[in-house]
């Protein structure tokens, strides 16, 4: 799996076919400040940074776009996700799925696998508001990054383990 920072990547790995590439490339541009923002707010250094990245494998059969930050145990990420009816499904969209959330680390053992404390998700027709809707998605992130710190996210009582024996 390649991670490729949004500006090296190309929009077709994800928005095959895009009528309008600088409309959709301008909204990614603007969904990729936001992610830089909450990184640097969270004081995220090092790695992709924070940023969006394309995620691809090897010859391009599925990639990805996604927005992630990781701060003190705290998950922010956002990204288009395309349903698929099997595995074997590689169509892209129409729809395209845009999925925001705020997820935590499990303290228990074995881990649960985290507890999601908030999301969202749109659906789009077109690569233009899915991009868009990336936007929304990646400032809906930003401002609760920004109202509550990483800590304050995992001691809330909904970040208990459920799984976990009483
Ligand atoms: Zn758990």
């Amino acid at each position: 799996m390649d991670t490729v920072p949004l500006s090296r990547g190309d929009l077709r790995w994800v928005f095959p076919e895009t009528r309008d590439p600088e409309a959709v490339r301008g909204a990614l541009s603007e969904a990729d400040a936001h992610a830089w923002s909450l990184a640097r707010y969270l004081g995220v250094r090092g790695g992709t940074g924070g940023g969006l990245v394309f995620r691809r494998t090897e010859g391009i059969v599925a990639a990805g776009l996604f927005a992630a930050t990781e701060a003190e145990g705290a998950d922010f990420t956002a990204g288009p996700y395309f349903p698929r009816r099997c595995l074997w499904d590689l169509r892209w969209g129409p729809p395209w799925e845009v999925e925001a959330e705020i997820v935590v680390v499990c303290d228990q053992v074995p881990d649960c696998g985290g507890h999601t404390l908030a999301a969202r998700a749109d659906t789009f027709t077109t690569p233009l508001e899915a991009a868009r809707g990336l936007v929304e998605a990646t400032a809906w992130l930003l401002e609760r990054g920004r109202a509550a710190s990483p800590a304050s996210w995992r001691s809330r009582d909904d970040a208990r383990c459920r799984e976990a024996a009483p």
